[in-house]
C-alpha cells in the first residue's frame, strides 16, 4: 500500500542494533527503507544486519557525543545519499532513589535520553531540508506521563523527550520535518529484564496494571514506526503516541 511505503527512503536508527530499536528496524525494512544502525556494540550490530539482511549497515556511534551524532548523518548521506527518517532510540537508565544520584549517574542519562537525541535530530535537520522533508520519531516512555521512586533522571529525560518534540515539530514544520514521539508500555528487552531484576515485583505489577495482559515484544512497535515515518502521517506532528496495551489508558 503506497501510503506506507519507504522504498527509496533512508533511515538511522540510534540503538537500532537491539530491543525496540530492531523490532522498529524490521518494521521499516518490511516497508522497503534501507536501515543505518546505529549505537556502540558492534557485535550485537552484526546480529541485528544478520536478521535484517544486506539493506541494514552499522556506523558506531556513541550518542552522547555531539561530533558523533554529525558523522552519524554526514557518513550516511555520504553511504547513501540521502537521510529521510531519524529515530531517536537509543536509551538508558540508571534506577536508585533520587536522594542517592551522583553527577556522573545523572548525566549519563540525561546526555543519552535526551541530549542525545537532541544531536541527532540537529544533525540530521540540514540532509532532511535538503531532501524536501523528513521524519523524526523520538522514543518516550511511560516515564513521559508517569513518575516512580526510583526513575528520576530517567522519567526527566522522557518528560523533555515530549517537550523537544513539540518544539522541533513547530520549529521544523515548515521545512516539511514532522517530528513525533512514541510512548513505549513496558516491553520486553535487555533494559528491562534488568529493570525486573532491580525493582522488586515489577514483572507482575506490569501484568496487572496493562489492559492487554502482556508485556510487549519489540515487535509491537514496528507498525507505529513505519506509520510515522511514511507519507500516511504527514499532517501528524507534534504528537505523543502511546504504544502501551492500554497502560496509559487505565486510572
Ligand atoms: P535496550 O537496552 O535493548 O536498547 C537500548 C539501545 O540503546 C541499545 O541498543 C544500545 O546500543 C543503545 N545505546 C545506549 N546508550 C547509547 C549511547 N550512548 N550511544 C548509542 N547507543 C546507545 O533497551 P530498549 O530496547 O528497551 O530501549 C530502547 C528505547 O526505548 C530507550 O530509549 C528506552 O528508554 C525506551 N523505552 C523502553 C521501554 C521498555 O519497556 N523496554 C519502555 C519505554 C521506553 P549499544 O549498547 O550498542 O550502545
Amino acid at each position: 500500500m503506497k501510503l506506507f511505503d519507504l522504498g527509496g527512503k533512508v533511515a538511522v536508527i540510534t540503538g537500532g542494533n537491539g530491543g525496540i530499536g530492531l523490532g522498529m528496524a524490521s518494521g521499516l525494512a518490511e516497508a522497503g527503507a534501507r536501515i543505518v544502525l546505529a549505537g556502540r556494540n558492534a557485535a550485537k550490530a552484526r546480529d541485528a544486519i544478520a536478521a535484517l539482511g544486506d539493506v541494514a549497515s552499522f556506523v558506531p556511534t556513541d550518542v552522547t557525543s555531539r561530533q558523533d551524532c554529525q558523522a552519524l548523518m554526514t557518513e550516511t548521506v555520504n553511504k547513501l545519499g540521502r537521510l529521510d527518517i531519524l529515530i531517536n532510540n537509543a536509551g538508558t537508565s540508571v534506577r536508585k532513589r533520587p536522594e542517592t544520584f551522583t553527577e556522573e549517574e545523572w548525566h549519563l542519562v540525561l546526555d543519552t535520553n535526551l541530549t542525545g537525541a537532541f544531536w541527532c535530530a540537529q544533525a540530521a535537520y540540514a540532509p532532511m531540508k535538503q531532501a524536501g522533508g523528513g521524519k523524526i520519531i523520538n522514543i518516550g516512555s511511560m516515564m513521559s506521563l508517569f513518575g516512580a521512586p526510583y526513575a528520576t533522571p530517567y522519567a526527566s529525560s522522557k518528560g523533555g523527550i515530549v517537550q523537544m518534540t513539540r518544539a522541533l515539530a513547530t520549529a521544523w514544520a515548515d521545512d516539511n520535518i514532522q517530528v513525533n514521539a512514541v510512548l513505549p508500555g513496558w516491553i520486553d528487552t535487555e533494559l528491562t529484564q534488568k529493570a525486573r531484576s532491580q525493582v522488586d515485583g515489577l514483572h507482575d505489577s506490569v501484568l496487572r496494571r496493562t489492559p492487554a495482559g502482556r508485556w510487549g515484544k519489540p515487535d509491537d512497535l514496528a507498525g507505529v514506526a513505519v506509520f510515522l515515518a511514511g507519507r500516511g502521517s504527514d499532517f501528524v506532528t507534534g504528537a505523543a503516541i502511546p504504544v502501551d496495551g492500554g497502560f496509559s489508558a487505565l486510572c
